[in-house]
């Protein structure tokens, strides 16, 4: 077994100070400290990735006043120690046959108010309850949702590479062949292209054709693609560790004036979502403000999820572009815009950037333009 090395070239001092700055937010937030586990979390703090996250407890403990300390199994430490954040912090261990709580508990305040990964085992956590009935623990997301929301120079150049991986296989996609084809031999085309543009993960290539494309979470199916369809392509995966995330709706063949009309309004509404980005605006603005577009051309009703979403590490994260988040937008931030309008029985269009916040505004890290693109 052996650890997955971290993404880009993120230094001990990268990974110490995003530590420093976890175990100040927890503080302010009232908390002891920061539980972190495998997965997202880990990663970001430590630069560590165990290749398999198994049964056995490895935990990161952030706490305000100490050193960080993280516990392993024995037989992982080795793997621990060579993750470039382990520089940064004490490292204890425990062994097979030993009470795995018992030593965690000893990195902890008994009574501590701890904020713990969203991906920590139940039983880790119960395990601990038990060894420590005066400490409590709150979800991470909803304690510090914005822990991980704002990117520094080195993340938003591993984001920007892979938007433009994502924006080559799109351009790339535009002279295979849609109609006679069915949506899994266009998903199959597109996975092939996101690994040839440098992605060591295909997570998902939506391909969701005619009225299918009404569907947002549709995913492919054997449908043949037709003249005459809209084709919704919504794709991503991993590069150099990080998220990528883009959807265009192409046409097969000539549209019609209605479908145009449609498009031309869906594309609006992003640009007006990227109007709205600047320090400072909640993230509901980005919402409302590409929303009121679709709602003022009478298709309201039909645009039915959120805005958008942030991404990093992982392709869904906070802050989140949705009515009733009063979080403010930061500079380095990174997030989707994605509004859509879908319209049942018939089709559905969607166009999605990433974006980033500027000093002064908003800038879009995909570089495909908007037009309707018309396929054969
Ligand atoms: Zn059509
Ligand atoms: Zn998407
Ligand atoms: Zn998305």
């Amino acid at each position: 077994m052996s650890a997955v090395s971290s993404p880009g070239s993120f230094t001990t001092e990268d990974y110490a100070s995003r530590m420093s700055r976890a175990a100040d937010a927890a503080a302010r937030a009232g908390l002891t400290g920061l539980l972190v586990t495998p997965g997202p979390d880990l990663q970001y703090f430590a630069g560590y990735a165990p290749i398999a996250i198994t049964e056995r407890i490895t935990m990161l403990a952030i706490q305000a006043g100490r050193k960080p300390a993280m516990i392993v199994p024995v037989i992982e430490r080795s793997d621990a120690e060579a993750a470039p954040g382990a520089g940064a912090l004490s490292m204890a261990e425990w062994t097979d046959g030993q009470d795995p709580y018992a030593a965690t508990a000893e990195l902890l305040d008994p009574d501590g108010r701890y904020a713990i990964s969203d991906s920590a085992w139940a039983m880790h956590v119960l395990g601990l309850q038990e060894r420590l009935p005066g400490s409590t623990y709150v979800s991470v997301t909803s304690a510090l949702p914005m822990l991980r929301a704002v990117k520094d120079g080195d993340e938003l150049a591993l984001l920007a590479s892979g938007a433009a991986a994502l924006d080559a296989a799109f351009h790339d996609l535009l002279r295979i062949r849609f109609s006679g084809r069915s949506e899994l031999d266009v998903a199959s085309d597109l996975a092939d292209l996101l690994r040839e543009h440098g992605h060591s993960e295909v997570e998902f290539t939506l391909v969701g054709s005619g009225p299918n494309g009404a569907n947002p979470h549709h995913q492919v199916s054997c449908r043949e693609i037709e003249q005459g369809d809209m084709v919704v392509l919504d794709f991503g995966g991993i590069k150099g560790g990080y998220a990528s995330d883009i959807t265009r709706t192409v046409h097969v063949g000539e549209p019609t004036d209605d479908e145009r009309e449609v498009y031309e309004v869906v594309s609006r509404a992003y640009t007006a979502g990227l109007e709205a980005v600047r320090p400072g605006a909640a993230c509901q603005e980005i919402d409302r403000a590409a929303r009121r577009l679709i709602t003022d051309a009478g298709y309201g009703d039909r645009f039915i999820h959120r805005a958008g979403h942030g991404i990093g590490l992982m392709g869904h994260e906070p802050p989140y572009m949705v009515e009733g988040e009063t979080s403010a937008l930061e500079p380095g931030m990174c997030f989707s815009i994605e509004p859509g309008i879908y319209l049942p029985g018939r089709f559905g269009v969607r166009i999605e950037d990433i974006v980033t916040v500027t000093e002064d505004g908003g800038r879009s890290l995909n570089s495909t333009g908007h037009e309707l693109q018309i396929v054969s």
